[in-house]
């Protein structure tokens, strides 16, 4: 084999596009790696998760690989400019290894995103980004991640301390287009939003707590959205059933967020037809609480009053944590820096601090999601002969 075949051959593996390997790989800036003394290896913290890269390739060969990696060069031109003393399997497997582990990203648009405002928020969050790029690798620069906020539509229903903490969390993270829905009737969040410039792609309108109102507008402003928030207090279940059904029939994501005045809930995030939905939770819930008739009570009566008057004491310090969970949330599902934690689960976050994580799964037949009635073979033609 020619020397030429012989780094080829090395080359393949960096080549498969469903690798995503970074076409001028860059080391990834706010990292925290060091050399341990005694041959403990090398530490590095910051992603993910931490942890410590130990071995012959690390001693050796990775404190090249990792001042190699500029952002300027291919990883055929790193492997040809590597030293005598080493080798190009051993210059590969290093910096293959860095890849694997996080560490790399390219260095195409970093410097300078395009149309991204470098104020020090912005310089915060894309340092951010670039440490978690390589948890789902579905983006390749911390641009790519920052640009998707600003490119996204959002379409918020809220009401009270939680909607106006996550509706501000959004914006500050530098959201821009977001129609803000205010539920409930007291004008809330119109008071409190009263300075905010509502033109261009931040909008506002009320909903006065009418099921019918909501519908309406939904079917207006779902079909362009990328991702409906509930931030809502003491909603009644037939709101996320409308919102639940609504999300289905034009196939849009949405993530529910609910104070109900003993905790707030986060989640499910439906992804429609991919994960359970609202109804399917509810059936869930239905078999598993302990007063599942006093809660359908409960609802009853939740839906026929106007409710605003209950249950309306809160504070600032726990709807931000729920306020915090839900915006982390979108931007999971919108950057896909992450997965998504809340896909058929609930959060609860009682008023105590307490939290508790359920999961639940699809339903069989579940009345809003199941697909099966679309197959068109009749069960009759199924017969199988042996
Ligand atoms: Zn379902």
């Amino acid at each position: 084999m020619t020397k030429r075949e012989d780094l080829r051959q090395i080359l393949s593996p960096f080549l498969d596009r469903n690798l995503g390997f970074p076409l001028r790989p860059k080391l990834i800036p706010d990292l925290c790696s060091f050399s341990m003394p005694d041959g403990l290896g090398l530490q590095v913290r910051g992603s993910e998760k931490n942890f410590v890269l130990r071995g012959r390739l690390v001693e050796t060969v990775m404190p090249w690989a990792l001042l190699a990696v500029d952002g300027h060069s291919t990883i055929e031109e790193l492997l040809r400019r590597r030293p005598a003393d080493i080798s190009a399997e051993d210059a590969a497997q290093a910096i293959f290894l860095a890849f694997r582990r996080g560490l790399l990203q390219d260095s195409e648009n970093y410097e300078e995103p395009a149309q991204i405002p470098a104020d020090a928020t912005v310089k915060r969050q894309l340092l951010f980004w670039g440490r978690n790029l390589g948890s789902t690798r579905f983006n390749s620069t911390s641009g790519q991640v920052q640009s998707k906020l600003s490119g996204k539509k959002l379409v918020l229903i809220a009401d009270g301390f939680l909607g106006a903490a996550t509706f501000d969390i959004l914006v500050r993270s530098c959201y821009t287009d977001i129609v803000l829905l205010e539920w409930a009737s007291d004008q809330f969040l119109a008071d409190t939003f009263s300075n905010t410039d509502f033109s261009n792609n931040l909008k506002m309108e009320s909903l006065g707590r009418s099921l019918d109102q909501t519908a309406k507008r939904l079917r207006h402003w779902l079909p362009a959205s990328d991702l409906l928030i509930t931030a809502t207090r003491n909603a009644p279940q037939l709101l996320f059933e409308l919102i639940n059904r609504e999300c289905l029939a034009y196939q849009r994501k949405w993530l529910r967020g609910n104070d109900n005045g003993s905790s707030i809930e986060i989640g499910p995030y439906v992804d429609p037809f991919y994960s359970p939905c609202f109804a399917c939770m509810i059936a869930r819930q239905s078999c598993a609480i302990d007063q599942a008739i006093e809660e359908e009570l409960y609802q009853v009566r939740l839906a026929e009053t106007p409710g605003a008057e209950q249950l309306v004491g809160e504070t600032i310090a726990c709807a931000s944590i729920g306020a915090g969970f839900l915006s982390a949330e979108a931007t999971r599902i919108l950057t896909e820096i992450h997965l998504p934690a809340f896909d058929g689960a609930v959060l609860s976050i009682t008023n105590g601090g307490a939290l508790d994580l359920n999961h639940f799964k699809r339903v069989p037949r579940c009345p809003e999601c199941y697909k099966g009635g679309r197959c068109s073979i009749s069960e009759q033609t199924l017969h199988v002969t042996i």
